[in-house]
């Protein structure tokens, strides 16, 4: 089994075989409703049959060339994320976590390059940024970080969607660059800020010449009903990160820039061996395809609200229900008390969610889930929850 794997997760007791859209099979041909898509990554559901060709066909030509060359396939993806997000370029690499990695890197240079000799990244309570050392320090988790000390310096922490702690920190620190926060916080719990906290930075980054740069590793790609999280809003940012759900499910991040902040990098300054290979990028490009064509962000949106109006109508004044609330495809449900234990009930029900931060049971499903995997999903899981708070 898994003794030969370093013991960091601790996973749950099922291998899957196959899938197809939002279905998954385990090897006993058991069958499961996915509303985690891989934890935001598989938008298009399992095996999507375009996927799979574009895959296949890229695979029998090139998969890899390394970056000393011309990639055709990472300067298409590079043109059509600018023209989907108004961003002007973008560096790809592997993971979410490196997307941050090469944002902090770029603040951190925008500020050498301003004179600023310790540049300063102002970061949110309950963020999720990544693993490595610098996006653990960024991150807003006591848990995950620690162990792992010292963390990196270079960061001021405020709480999330307050406004006001953000502009103390610009008035007591002049050493501050840039602000990395997420338009929705996703493993901190389906967290949906103010509607008007982004324009609120985003002018106070305009005023002290910050970037403002949007981790959309989990909230982007349609997940939120549109491209980016951030079209909710008339605010641009001047950095977007990108990972999750880019490529359906093979590795890849990208960093976007836009204005200043997308000629900081020059030749030298930033690099990855595997990034923005031919193969990944020809399956991100297939992806934003589909998302298109197939109206998925709009189907996101219309999906959520479904799954919302589901969950508040069988769980509205159930005692130990904090709220049911969601952005698109992001969906919570907060509890009053730490409820772990539903993943594994859910599973074997024959549905895979997820709890985060303890009280917040969080799913994600693919955006291509039709109105009766909605209501399943309903259906499942709201006889487990009140179960579980009349236990
Ligand atoms: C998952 C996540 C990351 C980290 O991505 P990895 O691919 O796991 O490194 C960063 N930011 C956000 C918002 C995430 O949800």
């Amino acid at each position: 089994m898994s003794g030969h794997l370093m013991n960091t997760y601790k996973r749950l007791p099922v291998a899957f075989v196959r899938g197809e859209g939002a279905w998954l099979w385990d090897a006993s041909g058991r069958r499961y409703l996915d509303a985690l898509a891989g934890i935001a990554v598989n938008g298009l559901g399992h095996a999507h049959p375009r996927l799979v060709a574009a895959i296949a066909d890229q695979a029998s030509k090139v998969v890899h060339v390394s970056n000393l060359y011309e990639v055709p396939e990472q300067e298409r993806l590079g043109a059509r994320l600018a023209q989907l997000s108004g961003m002007d370029n973008a560096f790809f690499n592997c993971s979410g976590a490196e997307a941050n990695e090469s944002a902090i890197k770029l603040a951190r240079l925008y500020g050498h390059q301003r004179g600023v000799e310790v540049p300063t990244i102002v970061v949110m309570d309950r963020s999720w940024h990544g693993r490595t050392i610098a996006t653990l320090s960024a991150t807003g988790n006591r848990k995950a970080q620690a162990g792992f000390e010292p963390l990196l310096g270079g960061f001021a922490r405020v709480p999330f969607d307050d406004f006001d702690a953000v502009q103390r920190v610009a008035e007591n620190n002049a050493s501050v660059v840039a602000v990395l926060v997420e338009p929705v916080q996703g493993e901190g719990g389906i967290q949906i800020p103010e509607r008007r906290y982004l324009r609120q930075l985003r002018d106070l980054c305009d005023q002290r010449q910050w970037l403002l740069m949007l981790d959309e590793v989990q909230s982007g790609m349609g997940r939120t009903g549109t491209w980016f999280a951030f079209q909710h809003t008339d605010v641009m940012p001047d950095v977007l990160t990108l990972a999750k759900g880019l490529a359906n499910g093979l590795p890849i991040g990208a960093c976007l820039a836009r204005g200043t902040a997308a000629s900081v990098f020059g030749p030298g300054h930033h690099g990855t061996t595997f990034g923005g290979g031919p193969l990944v990028c020809r399956a991100a490009l297939e992806t934003l395809a589909i998302i298109e064509e197939e109206g998925l962000r709009e189907r996101a949106r219309a999906m959520g609200e479904r799954i919302v109006a589901g969950f508040r109508q069988t769980l509205s004044g159930v005692p130990g229900v904090v709220e049911v609330r969601g952005s698109g495809l992001m969906l919570g449900i907060e509890l009053d008390r730490p409820c772990n234990e539903l993943v594994r009930e859910a599973l074997e029900a024959g549905l895979l969610i997820n709890v985060t931060y303890d009280t917040i049971i969080r799913m994600l499903p693919p955006l291509v889930i039709d109105e009766a995997q909605a209501d399943q999903i309903v259906a499942l899981l709201s006889p487990l929850v009140r179960g579980f708070l009349s236990r």
